[in-house]
């Protein structure tokens, strides 16, 4: 078994971390208070081969594998989940899948945009009556005279007043169940896509954009269908597949910045005559977070390595986002507890990494879901 990464890998680890560390750490706290997150750092990731970098050279990428992907995530997340929120919905839940379902023309049209970062991409599946159910999601697609008109409502999508093109599922045969899903390229200025900011204020991902989408008698040509009719609920499943996997290497980074935060102010700051770090407990502390992020980070690279491989990984991308997050939830947790009042304030970022975690634990399938995914493939469904 060898650990180490190939000299590729460790080329993506480095640029991101330079990126991340330089020019997003130093904006995360304004860009909480803002709550936006400025253009031209979307265009940076650009620039520096981040955001095309997991596509194929003929469209605009690097040919990365999952695993380089991961590590890229990884870094982003140690520095902000917002950033990295944007790029896994971009790259992994648009781009990526796309890649997989489109055809040779919708790639060529979309692909190197993206890639570019000129058309930002959005994944719109949840709706008010439908999250961790998305199989009964409500939107119709409704055939007319060779074309489908869309009606329905999503909400909290990622990107969703600033993408050029979204990836929508709505259902053509209500009677077919998820069966009659189909997903469609949606270009998001035509007439019949209305979107607006999610009412109130998030806990965490606050430089995030969230929408509230409505379709509104959007009608597309059949050529906007990604995949064939009906199988929308496969491409929606699929893509989540490659979301996960970077939810959970975001999460990581989250609880390595929160580990390294917590070492850092317990070499500093001293009570009683002493260090924190020389405090008996306080070592207990760090330890079991050490020990957390060790763990995750294994289970993390080695669902990158599967997928890297082209080996299925639902399960192990399940089990890396569901230990991820709960345990970057447990080194947040501690890391502002071991700072004591200041780790209460955003002066210091664990407080920010700590509103953030519980976003991780819910998007792209709860922590139940993702332990009915896990119990399915241990068990079997009747
Ligand atoms: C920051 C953020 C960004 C997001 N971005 C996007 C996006 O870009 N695109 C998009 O489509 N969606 C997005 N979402 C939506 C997200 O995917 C859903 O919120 C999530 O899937 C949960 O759905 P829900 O909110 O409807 O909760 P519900 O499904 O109503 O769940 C409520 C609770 O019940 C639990 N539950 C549900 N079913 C079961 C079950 N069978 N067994 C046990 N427990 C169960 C859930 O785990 C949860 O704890 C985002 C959400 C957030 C918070």
């Amino acid at each position: 078994m060898d650990f180490a990464l190939s000299p590729e890998q460790a080329g993506v680890q480095a640029r991101a971390r330079d990126f991340a560390q330089t020019r997003v750490a130093p904006l995360a706290r304004s860009m909480d208070e803002q709550g936006r997150m400025p253009r031209e750092l979307i265009g940076e990731m650009a620039r520096r081969g981040l955001l095309g970098g997991p596509l194929p050279p003929e469209y605009g990428g690097e040919g990365w594998d999952a695993l380089s992907l991961a590590l890229c995530y990884e870094e982003l997340g140690r520095a902000d989940s917002s950033v990295r929120g944007f790029m896994t919905v971009h790259t992994s839940l648009v781009a990526l899948c796309l890649l997989r379902w489109g055809t040779g023309e919708q790639r060529a049209a979309y692909l190197p945009r993206l890639a570019r970062g000129e058309l930002i991409g959005c994944y719109c599946l949840t709706e008010p009556n439908a999250g961790s159910d998305a199989g009964s999601l409500e939107s119709t697609a409704t055939p007319e005279g060779g074309d489908y008109v869309l009606r329905g409502e999503k909400i909290w999508i990622t990107n969703g007043n600033l993408a050029g093109l979204a990836l929508v599922f709505a259902n053509a045969d209500p009677s077919q169940k998820h069966r009659g899903i189909c997903a469609f390229l949606v270009d998001t200025h035509l007439p019949g896509f209305r979107r607006e900011p999610m009412p109130g204020r998030e806990l965490g991902h606050r430089a995030s954009d969230h929408a509230r989408i409505v379709l509104d008698g959007l009608r597309l040509p059949r050529s906007a269908l990604l995949g064939q009719p009906g199988e929308g609920f496969r491409v929606a499943m699929s893509a989540l597949d490659q979301g996960r996997l970077g939810v959970a290497a975001g999460a990581l980074g989250v609880a390595q910045a929160c580990l390294d935060a917590s070492v850092d102010f317990a070499r500093q700051r001293r009570q009683f005559g002493r260090r924190l770090a020389d405090f008996e407990m306080i070592q207990h502390d760090l330890a079991d977070m050490a020990a957390d992020v060790d763990a995750a980070r294994l289970l993390v690279y080695r669902a990158g390595w599967l997928q890297s491989q082209g080996a299925r990984a639902t399960r192990e991308v399940s089990i890396a986002k569901l230990f991820a997050t709960e345990a970057a939830g447990r080194v947040a947790g501690q890391a502002v507890l071991l700072h004591g009042g200041r780790g209460y304030s955003n002066e210091y970022p664990v407080e920010r990494h700590y509103r953030d975690i519980k976003g991780l634990q819910i998007y792209e399938g709860t922590a139940h879901i993702q332990r009915i995914v896990i119990a399915r493939e241990l068990v079997g469904k009747e």
